[in-house]
Formats: structure tokens, sequence, C-alpha cells
């Protein structure tokens, strides 16, 4: 039997409510070992061991808590006596999570993040489900060397391309664009295709020594959005990521300042629009300032961004890596 450490941080897949109710819970309540007694069919799986990192609602997920997770998953896949490992998270912010640990985790051993949309005290709670068919992901040798992966309502996703679309239904996850990478049947796993980008042990960022990140922001532009938000992002971060419309655009008033900041600032421009890519722009970018984030929405840059600091102020390799990974 395969052996899978199982490392909780939390979420809604922890969560207490009203008993049968999927409104108006805790994210974050139940510990990992009570959670596991839901789903005794996760023993004829695998042999588990548990971690309890933290227990928080995602959104208290933060730079320390992404290094944590990621020491604490290299120092288990060391042991020659673990197969795969699990990582239980909150939805709201599971990609940022996923992507953050594709390009910093210098493994290819599988790592399977997974969640919920009902706290487990819910009618029909998704939670064990997904964490059963999890753990069978994790226990797969298909997943060796995919990169990062995620798990949610019978759906694999890649840690690079994965998205939450609905804040409210079950299957909260977007297919969307750059697809899924496969189906779960039970335990059974169906890979369709793997992501073509550079992850895990093949990233610029996996063999780096990482315990602190730059700090980097999103400035979200809107119709009339305050000029002043930039100046105070550049005091305050190395590099900052707009959230702009369109293909990453903002009206005369952020493009006219935008030259200035960038000479001190690393600028990317991403864009609020969830589905396309963003390249350069002759219009709102003529002396390109600023770096295209291609396929990456404004969190993930922000990620992509802060990992590439720690490197380099260099322009064009951050630019390289933002078109290539
Ligand atoms: N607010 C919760 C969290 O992200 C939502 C969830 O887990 O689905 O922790």
């Amino acid at each position: 039997m395969k052996n899978i450490v199982i490392i909780a941080t939390g979420g809604t897949i922890a969560g207490s409510g009203d008993i049968g109710k999927s409104a108006d819970y805790a994210a974050g309540h139940f510990k990992v070992s009570d959670i596991l007694e839901s789903v005794p069919a996760i023993r004829s799986l695998a042999s588990i061991s548990t971690i309890q990192m933290c227990n928080v609602d995602s959104n208290d997920m933060n730079n320390e808590r992404w290094i944590q997770l990621r020491d604490l998953i290299h120092t288990c896949a060391k042991d020659p006596n673990v197969d795969g490992i699990v990582v239980t998270h909150g939805t709201d912010t599971l990609e940022e999570t996923a992507f953050f640990l594709n390009l910093t985790l210098h493994t290819e051993i599988p790592v399977v993040l997974t969640g919920s949309m009902r706290p487990a005290t819910a009618t029909s709670a998704d939670g064990p489900m997904n964490l059963y068919q999890a753990v069978a992901l994790a226990c797969s040798d298909q997943a060796k060397g995919a990169g990062v992966l995620a798990v949610f309502s019978d759906t694999i996703y890649s840690g690079r391309d994965i998205r939450k679309s609905n804040s409210y239904k079950t299957d909260a996850f977007e297919i969307g664009h750059f697809g899924s990478l496969g189906y779960m049947r039970d335990d059974q796993v169906y890979f369709l295709s793997r992501s073509q980008r550079p992850h895990t042990i093949t990233s610029p960022f996996s063999d780096m020594e990482i315990q602190t990140l730059p700090n980097v922001d999103i400035a979200y532009w809107h119709c009339g959005a305050d000029l002043g938000l930039l100046d105070y992002l550049c005091q305050n971060n190395e590099g900052i990521v707009i959230a702009g419309s369109g293909s990453g655009n903002y009206g005369t008033s952020w493009r006219d300042h935008f030259h200035q900041l960038a000479k001190d600032h690393v600028i990317v421009r991403s864009s609020r629009v969830v589905q396309g890519i963003v390249f350069d722009s002759s219009y709102f970018d003529p002396d390109q300032d600023t770096i295209p984030s291609f396929t990456f929405s404004p969190h993930k840059a922000k990620i992509l961004l802060m990992l590439a600091l720690m490197k380099t102020k260099d322009k064009s390799q951050i630019r390289e890596w933002f078109e290539t990974l």
C-alpha cells in the first residue's frame, strides 16, 4: 500500500455550520483527523499520515504560510517512504497556493490540493469525495512529474491553470479555455492532457532558498480609478501588477504615469477579464514600460513577479518568464 501524507491548512472542507445547512459556516474548524473519520474508504486506498499545518480560512494564507507549506512538503518528500502528498485548502485562494507550489517545489512526487464548497456539517458535503479522489490521485504513478495538481468535483486540474470561477456551486472551478487535465471516476484516474509549461523540478524557482518574498501588490483599474493608488503601491512594493480592463488596459491618467513609475519599479500588465491573453500594447504602453502577463491572472502574475524579483530586476528576463512559464 502507498504512503500518503495529508497536510491540512483549513478551509470549508474543515468547516462547521448548522447541521445540514451549507450557508453561514466557519471555515477551518475540524481537525484533519476528524475529517478522515468521515471518509473511511480512504483507508483502503493508502496508508495515511496527517499533519495539521494550520486551520484557517484560505484568505488567511500568506507568504509566510506558503513558505512553511513548501518547506513541509520538501521535508515529507525527502522521506523515501512517502509516495504522495495531499493538501487540504480553502477554495477561495487554492489557485494561489497551487501556483506558488507548482513553481517552487523541487520534487516529482505527486502533490494534490483539494477542498470543498460545502462545510463538513452540510447535507451532501462535497469534501469527503474530493479528499478521497485527491488521495487516489496522489497514489497514481501517472501523477508523478505532472506538476502540482488539484482535484475538485471529479476533475483534475493543473496548479498553473486552476481558477475558481463560481462563488457558490460545488463545481466551483473553471474548465475554461485551458481545460482540465482529466477526470476521476471514484478512485480511477483518467489523464487526458499534461501541462506543457515548466513546473516543479524544471521551474527556474524550484531550487531557490526562500525565506521571505519581496512585496508586490495589485492595482485594480476601473473607470475613474485613483492615480494616488499607484503612488502608494509603488512606495510600498518592489513591483506592481495592474488588473487592467480588456487586454490589460487602463485610462490615459494611469498610462501617462507608468512611464515615470517604471523607472524604479517592475510593472506587469494583467487583466481583470477571466479568459484571454495579454500581449504588448503599442497604444497602452508605447514605451514598453510594462511587462504583459500573457495568460496569468493578476493574482498569479503577482506570485510570479515576487519569485522573479528574488532572482533579478532585469525586465527582459522577467518578460521571458511571463511568456514561457
Ligand atoms: N472561505 C473558504 C476558504 O477559502 C471557502 C472555501 O474553502 O471554499 O477557506
